[in-house]
Formats: C-alpha cells, structure tokens, sequence
C-alpha cells in the first residue's frame, strides 16, 4: 500500500490549492439590505425627512450605450445631485460640476448645460453640512474640487480612500485632479464593506463602475427608504434587466457591476418602500417626482427652498 502514498499526497496538495476558488469568492461583490439598516440606526439623531434631486445638465446618448442590447434610440442622460434634507442641515450627495468639465463630457457637442440650476447646486453644496460623492468622477466630484471656495468645502467632504487615491493618481480628466495640499483638506474614510455616516444615511462599498463607486442608503423618519447606486447602472432598465453599460469608453470591474445589478433587481422586487435611484435616469426621476417620492429642487440655506 506504501506505492499509492505518493498518490494520496498529491491529492491532497490539488486539494491545499482550492483556495484559488476561495479567492475568487471573496472577489465577488454582496451587500446585505438588513444590516445597512441596522447601520443606519448606529448614529443618534433625527432621521432625515426627505430627498431632493436636481438635473443642471444632460448627456445625449442612444440607450444601447446605457444598457446593453438596447436599442440605439435616443436617450437623456441627466446629470444629477441629491440632497438628503433633515431637520436642521443637509447632506449633499454628489457637487455636480462646472461649464469646463461639462464640455469635457460633450466632445465637442453643445449639450444642455442649465447655468441657473448649476448655481442653484453650487450654493447648496456650499450650504451642506456634509458632502459625500457617489464616486469619483467629473460629473459628480467637480463641484468640490474647483470652486474658489474648494479648500472650505474639502473640509466637510468625506472621500474615501479609493475616490482620493484615484483623484490623485488616475483621474478621469485633468480638470479634477487633486493636489497633494488638496488632498490633504478632505476627510478620508476607508471602510470595509458600509460606513453610517449620520442619522438613517449609511454608506455601502460599490466598487465596480469606479474604484472609488459607493451607494448611499438613505432611510427617512417616515420609514421610506432610498438607494442612491451612482452609475451602478445609467438607466433602470439595467437594473430590470440585470444588463451592463456597452461604453468602450467606460472600464468597469463587470462582473462586480453585474453582481450589484443582481442585487438592486432582488431588492427592487422584495422591498417595495425602497426607491433604487440611479445618477442618471432622467425618466425615472421624472417618475419618482410625480410620485412624490423625490422634489426636483433644492432647499438653500438651511432648508428653506
Ligand atoms: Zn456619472
């Protein structure tokens, strides 16, 4: 019998290099809805009352870039900040970005730029309490990183590790990269997979569309919940569909992007009080709107509209 030792020993030595499928588990991406909530009962305070959304701009784009296999009909991609409103203050999420860093986007096409939404968005970023970014691009994180008054802004921005490394090393444009003096005015976070941040607002590591991409859980006083994903998905048919981006001009860690579209679907089936919003979906803001379940406009100055 001492002959099939050497056998039984490489078996097990196949056996010892399993991890490998290990490993690949960990990559995977999952989140779990009952302990974000719980997250979002861990800081004392009021919970917030409402969600607000504005659109300062848009993208025009067939849908197929969107979602893939859809069809190459025109699309809007609007380009949005909320603003989680509660008694005495205000979250931003997502600064949204100035004329420059628009044109960036349009390459060369004049697409619609709202100048007096863009001020209205600057004022209440200035204004917030807290900002916190969906992820680091220049639609998103513009608004904190070139006003005049960045370096007072900076200081009540909270960026995570991920978003701050790529800003600093690999941003999507030149615009918005930051300095190491700038950097070293924000507030940096790095947590493993959600971070409660104030009352009922709980952050939950997205990586996927970016590095540096979080969704923002928002549960209201009312129990309504929202989830703000970014550009987890450009369009909610993505989520429907369970169907990524088809942007060659995008690089995103899709299988974690698909992972987080199969867990918006399984939520936005199971859990009918919570609103899945994506960044850019100009139709189902307009939806949500009439719903009543978002305004589209901002409070100023410590939640007076
Ligand atoms: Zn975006």
């Amino acid at each position: 019998m001492p002959r099939f030792a050497p056998v039984l020993a490489l078996v097990f030595v196949a056996t010892l290099h399993v991890p490998h499928a290990g490993a690949l588990a960990q990559t995977a991406w999952a989140a779990d809805i009952d302990t974000v909530r719980q997250a979002a009962r861990l800081i004392p305070g009021r919970q917030p009352l409402r969600v607000n959304v504005l659109k300062f701009a848009e993208s025009r784009r067939t849908k197929n870039f969107s979602v893939k296999g859809a069809p190459t009909a025109p699309s809007v991609q609007a380009r949005t900040a909320f603003q989680v409103v509660y008694p005495d203050s205000y979250v931003m999420v997502d600064a949204g970005m100035d004329l420059q860093v628009h044109r960036f986007f349009g390459r060369g096409l004049e697409e619609p730029y709202d100048a007096a939404a863009a001020a209205q968005l600057e004022r209440a970023v200035a204004g917030a309490r807290l900002i916190v970014l969906t992820h680091e691009h220049g639609d998103h994180v513009a608004g904190v990183i070139r006003p005049a008054n960045a370096a007072t802004l900076a200081a009540k921005t909270l960026l995570t590790r991920a978003q701050l490394d790529v800003l600093r090393n690999t941003p999507q444009m030149p615009e918005i990269r930051l300095t190491d003096e700038a950097a070293r005015r924000y507030v940096v976070v790095d947590y493993e997979r959600h971070l409660p941040v104030a009352p009922g607002l709980v952050l939950i590591r997205a990586a996927g569309h970016t590095p540096g991409s979080q969704m923002v859980y928002v549960a209201l006083e009312s129990g309504r919940e929202y989830l703000l994903v970014g550009d987890a998905t450009w369009h909610m048919d993505g989520v429907r569909l369970v169907r990524g981006k088809d942007a060659p001009w995008v690089t995103e860690d899709e299988p974690a992007v698909l992972d987080q579209l199969r867990w918006l679907n399984a939520l936005s089936r199971t859990a009918p009080q919570l609103a899945v919003v994506a960044s850019h979906d100009d139709e189902q803001h307009a939806e949500l709107v009439r719903a009543g379940l978002l305004s589209n406009r901002l409070e100023l100055d410590g939640g007076r509209p």
